[in-house]
């Protein structure tokens, strides 16, 4: 009878513990308990994977090689419709019983290190050390294992899991993979993504998006020679007041809001007018709206330099071109909302720490941005040196929790038969 009120009362507003409860009972539920023991158990599988995945190099718009070898993994982990679709994207479904909503459990596949990196690890005081191994190599054996587990122990989900192994994560990539999938699909009600775990604590729940908005900024002058044509304005000069004029907007500490110009080309030898300068600008925050009026006023202050620049030179020949290169959306769920609570809960009920983290900029903001509840979670392990070669490592510090933690939460989201009714609606 109490089971069945908590059946009914999940179209309600939960109670803060109704995740905690839920998950309690699919954390002991046979099957589920299986699939958690496979996942500790196999441990060491996941971290040969992670080792076979990561040594097939897969640069942002090249991850094709990576893909089919995944696509492979995903078929001998038994799931179901395993396929590369139009953008690249691997897929694959965890089968419910057709009575509940789909949830995307997802994981990228490319890496920001182009395709002549050495990717050979190194091993040192107990860290794996090579380009891509935590971002997102561990993310996506930490995904096969979740695969893998549920298909070992037969877990029945009334929804169903659709594994996502997506392209164009990183960088100028600009989250094309997931854009591509929620643009194919408007069935999605929840969506768990997979990424390294920042530091050596725990395994955080990332529930706000960091958005960002990238400009190339061409400024256009009539070039000449530096001592004949003294007096023309110059692409470079004007480089330099805009870059001032943008270092000189003030944005509040809180919500964060940041911007940066972070490559400057121009010119072309010491004694020619330069008549041509380009700026590459990254401006992010989690705040949408701030986002937004902080993206104005770098551009007011873009069309400021140019005219200080004409106005010094009393000419009309400088202009600038301002063209957007990447747009990741801002996104952010609320803490209480029951995704959150689900991930946290996840933790909880197998006596780990519920953490949540800081705002990071991942596949996440995109579903988030579109109003389905996202959140990403940890591959499992610990991790650092993120986008640098020489310097990222991952260790296996209680690596098996990331991967459990994230099974649970899609168990309580898509929901186990029998048990509760699906946490996501
Ligand atoms: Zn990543």
């Amino acid at each position: 009878m109490k089971h069945l009120l908590l059946c009914l009362a999940i179209a309600a507003a939960l109670p803060a513990q109704a995740q905690e409860q839920a998950l309690a009972r699919i954390a002991a539920q046979p099957a589920v308990k299986q699939a958690l023991a496979y996942i500790e158990k196999n441990e060491p599988l996941t971290q040969k994977n992670m080792l076979a995945i990561n040594a097939i190099p897969a640069p942002t718009f090249a991850e094709a090689a990576r893909a089919r070898d995944y696509e492979q993994r995903l078929k001998a982990a038994g799931l179901a419709d395993v396929h590369i679709d139009e953008a690249g994207n691997v897929l694959g479904f965890w089968r419910g019983s057709g009575k509940g909503p789909t949830v995307v459990l997802a994981a990228h596949l490319d890496t920001v290190y182009p395709a002549a990196t050495d990717l050979t690890v190194r091993e040192k005081d107990g860290r794996l050390y090579a380009p891509g191994i935590a971002d997102n190599g561990r993310s996506l054996a930490a995904m096969l294992a979740i695969a893998q587990a549920l298909s070992d122990a037969k877990v029945q989900t009334e929804g169903d899991v659709l594994f996502v192994a997506n392209v164009g994560e990183e960088g100028l990539g600009d989250l094309k993979g997931v854009k591509h999938l929620f643009r194919q699909r408007k069935d999605i009600k929840a969506f768990v993504g997979l990424e390294p775990a920042l530091g050596t604590h725990g395994d955080p729940v990332t529930y706000m998006g960091a958005g960002s908005r990238r400009f190339k900024v061409t400024i256009h002058g009539p070039g000449g020679h530096s001592y004949e044509s003294f007096g023309l304005p110059s692409a470079v000069h004007a480089a330099g007041r805009v870059i001032a004029r943008i270092d000189d907007v003030r944005v509040p500490a809180q919500p964060k809001v940041t911007f940066n110009v972070g490559v400057v080309q121009g010119g072309q030898s010491v004694n020619s007018i330069s008549a041509e300068a380009s700026l590459l600008i990254d401006i992010r925050s989690a705040d949408a709206a701030l986002l937004a009026k902080v993206e104005q006023q770098i551009k007011d202050a873009i069309q400021q330099g140019v005219n200080d620049t004409n106005q010094r030179w009393n000419s009309k020949a400088i202009s600038a071109d301002v063209a957007l290169i990447g747009d990741r959306p801002a996104g952010k769920m609320a803490e209480d909302a029951v995704i959150v609570r689900t991930a946290l809960a996840a933790a909880k009920v197998q006596g780990r720490p519920a953490l949540l983290d800081a705002a990071h900029s991942t596949d996440a903001n995109l579903p988030m941005s579109l109003g389905v509840p996202a959140v990403t979670m940890s591959g499992g392990g610990t991790s650092g040196g993120y986008h640098s070669e020489k310097l990222e490592w991952w260790a296996p510090q209680n690596a098996h929790t990331g991967p459990q933690n994230a099974m649970l939460t899609v168990l309580g989201l898509v929901g186990v038969r029998g048990l509760d009714a699906p946490l996501a609606k």
